[in-house]
């Protein structure tokens, strides 16, 4: 008898409904739901990616084996990574002929993605404690020769006390010692020019782990800017764009960010995977030991000295800056508004508020769009998006 004829197909989900209480939807994915659920037991929630592999009209036979496998060596990877602070914990897992039913621990907070929108951009602070642990996951990941493939804050969740969680490892892979892979797979936005590379040249030599560091550097960016450094309503030219590593520090937000954070970005987006920063170099650059607070406290008397003059410098400045900041008159106001900070982040934010279900996954990379402030250009965009066939998540 084989195994497959000793199990029922239900059995797994059997053995989920009767621990699990299945409720609203939390995400969706092209083949996966995720719920949240409530332990029967303990009470306590949870979230459950269900993954449909039963047979229907809209996938093959072969396509269905594929997600099953890709499935497969998703739960592997996230038994292999386990245990990491900042990487969402596998719970439970079941398997039925129909369905796979993946259990982890509910992020109340969500995505990173939907904190972006609501604060439109993010501190310098904030980022760096975004992306010391993100780099300090995909360093830990590298390690083992894992590469995620698919790092986007969308694939970022947000636990209660703001820790990020790494999370959706459908696309990682374990490479073996000097393996290079050829497949395209990822998100139009965060693709490093070598995965585009690949898919335009049969004989390329392939691509690495180095591909997690410019998505590294495209979320990065993102974070302060509020919107990509590689973005065109014409899917072909933002892909000619990152293949030319074509991005600027252009925006007025740019203004406000300091030259160590800016020489960071730049060393992730290097078009030459060789020469681009590697986790370690990333936590190594200066952004990541720049002003922290508990190094203050055991300052010696030398450093403290030193801080104390700084201190009394920075306040000048600021003194010296407001004596000099022009009043912001209805004039100013009427003829620019967008260079005055406090109303060109309250402009962004209503356009958030306003498009904010828009700019949602899963309907181009449309975030950008929000950025180019012309009712016009909103209207062409959105035209480009009806024409375009959306190309998401290969
Ligand atoms: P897919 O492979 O289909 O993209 P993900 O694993 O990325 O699936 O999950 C899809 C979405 O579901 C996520 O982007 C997120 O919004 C939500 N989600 C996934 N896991 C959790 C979780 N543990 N807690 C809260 N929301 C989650
Ligand atoms: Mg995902």
């Amino acid at each position: 008898m084989t195994k497959e004829e000793e199990i029922p197909d239900w059995v797994g989900a059997q053995e989920f409904y009767e621990k699990y209480d299945p409720k609203e939807v939390l995400g969706r994915g092209v083949s996966s739901v995720v719920r949240r659920c409530i332990n029967k037991r303990t009470a306590q929630d949870y979230a459950v990616k269900v993954i449909d592999i039963t047979p229907s009209d809209k996938m093959t036979p072969p396509e269905i084996e594929e997600i099953r496998e890709a499935t497969v060596k998703e739960i592997d990877i996230l038994k292999k990574v386990c245990g990491q602070d900042n990487i969402i914990q596998l719970k439970d897992c079941y398997e039925s002929k129909a369905f796979f039913f993946l259990v982890f621990d509910l992020m109340k907070k969500g995505e990173l993605f939907d904190y972006l929108t609501e604060k439109v951009t993010l501190s310098e602070k904030e980022t760096r404690k975004i992306m010391r642990a993100l780099l300090e996951v995909v360093r830990f990941l590298h390690n083992q020769n894992i590469v995620h493939r698919d790092l986007k804050p969308e694939n970022i969740l947000l636990d209660d006390e703001m820790n990020i969680k790494l999370t959706d490892f459908g696309f990682s892979v374990q490479l073996d010692q000097g393996q290079q892979l050829n497949e395209v797979c990822g998100t139009p936005g965060y693709l490093a020019p070598e995965i585009i590379e690949c898919s335009m040249n049969p004989d390329h030599a392939g691509y690495g782990t180095a591909v997690d560091m410019w998505s590294s550097g495209v979320i990065m960016y993102t974070l302060l800017a509020g919107s990509p450094p590689f973005w065109h309503r014409k899917q072909m030219l933002m892909l000619r764009m990152i293949l030319a590593g074509q991005y600027d520090f252009s925006s007025p937000d740019w203004a406000d960010c300091s030259d160590t954070v800016k020489d960071l970005i730049s060393r992730l987006l290097v078009v030459d995977p060789k020469k681009r920063y590697t986790a370690d170099d990333a936590l190594n650059h200066p952004f990541f030991s720049q002003y922290v607070v508990a190094e203050v406290r055991q300052f010696s008397p030398y450093r403290r000295f030193k801080v104390i003059c700084m201190t009394v410098l920075a306040t000048m400045r600021i003194y010296c800056n407001y004596r000099r900041a022009k009043p912001v008159t209805k004039e100013v106001i009427k003829s620019d508004p967008y260079a005055v900070k406090p109303i060109r982040k309250l402009i962004d934010a209503c356009a958030f508020k306003i498009y904010g279900h828009w700019v949602k996954k899963g309907q181009t990379q449309n975030r950008a769009a929000l950025f180019e402030n012309t009712p016009k250009a909103i209207l062409i965009s959105l035209a480009a998006e009806a024409e375009e066939s959306p190309l998401h998540t290969w």
